[in-house]
Formats: structure tokens, sequence, C-alpha cells
């Protein structure tokens, strides 16, 4: 996976390094366990996948982590991006929407360790205004338009990373240069999962 990654440009050694340190297979449903490793993304039932390892990679690079910045993350899902984010020393507060996976993500960060990173069920487009300010903040999944309370929720000098569009979404870092500034920056495009709003309590049916 992490020679896949490279051939694909990702050249941040600290961030190689934290993806090849979580074994990605505990986050992936039993089925796909034998393709953890491959750079494609799974469905996590819930009607939502686990992000590809090279997305992941790439927006993990985006943030610039430094050790002790406070992240926040829209869309835990199955909580592989929110392990990365605490390997690579991140204070990780991370929010979803659907409220079985919620409570699904949760037990097994703790199981497996992660019990730094803060969940929480809510609709991430208000952010999680309590927790503010953040010096990070990371949207994995498809936004049609950029969420004001997340602009007001960076901290100065802080970033946003989120990937905005419709069927297609391009990956757009904001830095809050001041109180009222912000510098945008245009970067690839990719597809995600929806950002839907408001949360969702509906119980899907177990696997066989
Ligand atoms: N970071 C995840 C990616 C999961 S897919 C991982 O590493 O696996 C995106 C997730 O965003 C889904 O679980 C979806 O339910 C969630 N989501 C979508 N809109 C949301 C919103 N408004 N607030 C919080 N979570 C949201």
């Amino acid at each position: 996976m992490i020679d896949a990654l490279r051939q694909k440009g990702i050249t941040n050694e600290t961030v190689l390094a934290a993806m090849a340190a979580v074994p990605r297979h505990f986050f992936l449903e039993k089925t796909f366990e034998d393709h953890a490793y491959e750079d494609k993304a799974f469905p996590i039932g819930f009607e939502q996948t686990i992000s590809q390892p090279y997305t992941v990679a790439y927006q993990s690079v985006l943030l610039n982590l430094k050790n002790g910045d406070k992240v926040l993350e829209i869309g835990t899902g199955s909580g592989y991006q929110a392990a990365i984010l605490a390997v690579l020393g991140a204070k990780v507060f991370t929010v979803e929407r659907q409220e079985e996976l919620y409570f699904q993500t949760k037990k097994l960060l703790d199981e497996l360790g992660f019990n730094t990173v803060k969940c929480f069920f809510r609709d991430g487009s208000k952010g999680l205004s309590e927790k503010a300010p953040f010096d990070k903040i990371i949207v994995t999944a498809g936004a049609p338009v950029i969420p004001e309370p997340l602009k007001a929720q960076l901290a100065i000098g802080g970033t946003l990373v989120i990937p905005v569009g419709e069927s297609v979404q391009q990956m757009i870092k904001i830095t809050r240069i001041s109180d009222t500034e912000f510098r945008e920056e245009r970067l690839d495009n990719f597809r995600f999962v929806p950002f839907l709003e408001g949360v969702n309590r509906k119980i899907y049916p177990t696997k066989l």
C-alpha cells in the first residue's frame, strides 16, 4: 500500500510512516479484509465507505500537522482517517451524522487504543463550536458548499481541507489569515460520499 502511495506521488515520509503504522484491516468489514492494503475505497455498511488510502494520505499531507494540533474531522466513518491523524500527533475531535456508525466506530477506536480520539454524534455542517477554535479541520465527505461555521471555527493561521462539489469534488485548502481574511487554494478532483445535513438515526440490518 505504501509503495502504491509513493508511486502516486505521496512523498511526505511522516504521513507514509503513520499510514504504515495503522493496520487498515481493522477498519474494514471482514468481507474486504484480504483487500485492506489495496489503494481502494470499500463499503463499511450504512451506505458509507472507508476512504481510499491515497485520499487519506493526500488530505493528511495538506493538513501539515504539528504535534499537538487540535483537529476537527467531519465524517468519522470507519475511524481510519481519525486514527492516522492521532498517530500524526493530533488531538482529534471527530463528528459523524449516522448514529449507529458513530457508536460502532467509537467502540472500535477505544478497543484499538485510540482513546485520545473524541467522537461526537451530530451534524458536522455546524462544526463543533464548544471545542473551537481548531488548528486544522478536515472534511471527509463531498460538500456542495463550504459550511460557514467551519471557517468560523478555524484558529487564525489554521487550515481547512474540504472536497467541494456535487458528483465530483475539488479539494480546497483554506487558510485563515486573520479574523476576516481567508486564502483559498483549489487542488485535485476526488469522488467522496455526500456530505449531508442533519443527523440519521436509521437502524441498518445486521450483516450475517
Ligand atoms: N473519514 C472516514 C470517511 C468516511 S465516508 C474514514 O476514514 O473512513 C464519510 C462519512 O461522513 C460518512 O460516514 C458520512 O456518514 C459522514 N458524513 C456525511 N455528512 C456528514 C455531516 N454533515 N456531519 C457528520 N458526518 C457526515
